[in-house]
């Protein structure tokens, strides 16, 4: 058969006609248990729910397949997965993130892992030579997280695996603000990829949940399952359903807040009030040739941009929005504007504004 397009995958892949029932729509199979033959084994190949479940494993055969991986596993968060990733690495093991990264990732190192014999370097990944620097024997994984949150650095893809593979680390790419129609990490080298479908692939601010692809088999893929099925971070049965009804529209909803980010861009980078716009659509991006050669399916609709002005003008501009509304988290049919820098308590962004589904640039203030 001949390759599907993403649009087809995002309906069909990891679905099939209940053959109890002929339903189209996927039913919820909410039982966490089921039976076993006479033999003692299971004929269907579900025992347990937090081992396995039907909706968890249609959910995890499309998530594979809309990314072009081997295999996924589903979590019940993002940050989950980077959990389950950390917990993989063996004592003395060094891991390296981007000194960007979304700042939950150096909460967990920080928190969860500070007593952990392992270890993370920062670094600024768009600078390869500084990557390269910070490698060491003991690294094992390198975590890249392109474009990032909140400052929308992009990162060459293709050349961190390069590196990689040449540090005999794993890499894994967080694309949570590109997704798969955006970025197509795998096909660059990368070989695993992570997402917070909490976003672009829920949609609709209302399910947690975290995926991880895999391009081949590998050790911390393997110890990433264990940390899903024994550490029992799993998704509900309803939550995998649901989530994968919203998969369906996911390459059309993306595509339009694109298009929807990309004027907001455009309309902020020429008004007085607006200091400096991070969106790697915007030819005014560091990295925009990178971005347009990376990038192939558009720039995602995460963009983050400073007021002139300070803390107080800031928070003002946030305080007086219509329309867009003041709460944490993107990739929803709402679109949403948060003072970063209150949150993180540290950076130097004070905006950043996903665009979602209903048109927002016209209600901005001016
Ligand atoms: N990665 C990125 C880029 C994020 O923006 C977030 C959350 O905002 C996460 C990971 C964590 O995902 P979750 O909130 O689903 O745990």
């Amino acid at each position: 058969m001949k390759p599907l397009h993403l649009e087809t995958l995002a309906v069909h892949a990891g679905r099939k006609i209940d053959s109890g029932t002929g339903a189209v729509a996927q039913p919820i199979h909410l039982s966490t248990t089921f039976q076993r033959g006479a033999d003692g084994e299971y004929p269907l190949g579900f025992s347990y729910t937090r081992e396995t479940n039907p909706n968890r494993k249609a959910l995890e055969q499309c998530l594979a397949a809309l990314e072009g991986g081997k295999e996924a596993l589903a979590y019940a968060s993002g940050l989950a997965v980077t959990t389950a990733a950390l917990q993989g690495l063996q004592p003395g093991d060094h891991a390296i993130a981007p000194d960007d990264v979304y700042y939950g990732l150096r909460k967990v190192v920080a928190e969860v892992f500070g007593k952990w014999p392992i270890e993370v370097s920062y670094v600024d990944m768009t600078d390869l030579d500084a990557l390269r620097a910070a490698i060491r024997p003991s690294t094992r994984l390198i975590w890249v997280e392109t474009p990032s949150n909140p400052l929308m650095k992009v990162t060459d893809l293709a050349a961190v695996a390069e590196i990689a593979r040449a540090a005999n680390a794993v890499t894994i790419c967080d694309s949570t603000f590109a997704t798969p129609v955006a970025q197509r990490p795998l096909e660059l080298g990368i070989d695993m990829v992570m997402h917070s479908t909490t976003k672009y692939f829920g949609g609709h601010s209302d399910i947690l949940g975290g995926s991880l692809v895999t391009a081949h088999d590998n050790y911390l893929f393997e110890r990433c399952r264990l940390s899903q099925e024994y550490g029992g971070s799993v998704p509900s049965p309803f939550d995998c359903w649901l989530l994968l009804r919203s998969i369906e529209t996911l390459p059309w909803r993306v595509r339009g807040q694109q298009a929807n980010a990309m004027q907001l861009a455009q309309f902020l980078e020429t008004h007085k009030a607006v200091e400096r716009v991070h969106y790697p659509g915007l030819e005014s991006h560091p990295a925009h040739a990178l971005a347009a050669r990376q990038m192939t399916g558009g720039f995602g609709a995460m963009l983050s941009f400073q007021v002139r002005g300070g803390r107080d003008k800031t928070l003002g501009v946030a305080a007086r929005t219509e329309i867009i509304t003041r709460a944490t988290s993107l990739g929803s049919t709402h679109s949403l504007i948060e003072h970063r820098a209150s949150v993180e308590g540290r950076r130097p962004v004070p905006h950043r504004i996903s665009s979602g589904s209903r048109r927002a640039s016209s209600m901005y203030p001016i």
